[in-house]
């Protein structure tokens, strides 16, 4: 057995507050797993979110002893090394019950960038971009983004500017306005990647690469479009 703590609280109803609760520790047990163990035998009232159960989704975003981490891929045995393990929700997005979070305002800036590449009217044919290319294999790199929220609730930057735009939100401009397909007003579209509150509010920590479960890289995304803004 381990002993599990999880942050919980109700804005409006209940005050925060830490509560343990002893969880069986088996090889292949997750954080996951130990959250559905407290909810069926210890607390139904215990909120958090899940969907897939295979790194897929996104919604298990959690902190697990102070890193950002997913629940439904996160071994209870490679976190249980001092006997506790604390369960927190997300940083930076407002709770809603316990480790559930508001992701709105996550999606509002992923939305806010333009998330789809622009293809001008005029396309006639699709683009012939060879697999050897070098842009495409940047743009590749960050394709596998779940959007489960983990770097933007890492990144000190969002914490002292809530209207920084955010790592994911950064990579994914990154790989729409890389496409060779895009429209060339694209980047006047995408005006507010460039402005006060955006990539040049980056000052490289790189919490965002660190914490990453899907092993993607948004700092280098980020940079990559520094130096595409100096060449614009
Ligand atoms: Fe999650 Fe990584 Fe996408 Fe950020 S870049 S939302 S950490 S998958």
């Amino acid at each position: 057995m381990t002993t599990l703590r999880v942050r919980r609280f109700e804005p409006g109803v209940s005050s925060q507050r830490w509560d343990s609760y002893e969880v069986p520790l088996a090889d292949r047990t997750t954080v996951l797993d130990a959250l559905f163990y407290v909810l069926r035998r210890h607390d139904r009232s215990l909120a958090f979110r899940c969907a897939c159960r295979a790194a897929m989704c996104g919604s298990c975003g959690m902190v697990v002893n102070g890193t950002e981490r997913l629940a439904c891929r996160t071994p209870l045995a490679d976190v249980a090394g001092s006997g506790v393990v604390r369960v927190e929700p997300l940083r930076n997005l407002p709770v809603v019950k316990d480790l559930v979070v508001d992701t709105d305002r996550f999606f509002d800036k992923y939305e806010a960038v333009e998330p789809f590449v622009m293809l001008p009217a005029s396309m006639s044919r699709p683009a012939e971009i060879p697999p050897t290319d070098r842009v495409r294999q940047q743009i590749g790199e960050g394709l596998d983004c779940i959007t489960c929220g983990a770097c933007y609730s890492a990144c000190p930057m969002v914490a002292i500017d809530p209207d920084y735009l955010g790592p994911a939100q950064l990579l994914r401009a990154f790989n729409v306005l890389e496409d060779v397909r895009e429209t060339d007003d694209a980047w006047e579209v995408r005006a507010d990647v460039f402005g006060r509150h955006g990539v040049w509010r980056c000052h490289g920590i790189s919490e965002c690469t660190r914490v990453c479960p899907k092993g993607l890289d948004p700092s280098l995304a980020i940079r990559r479009l520094k130096r595409h803004g100096y060449r614009r």
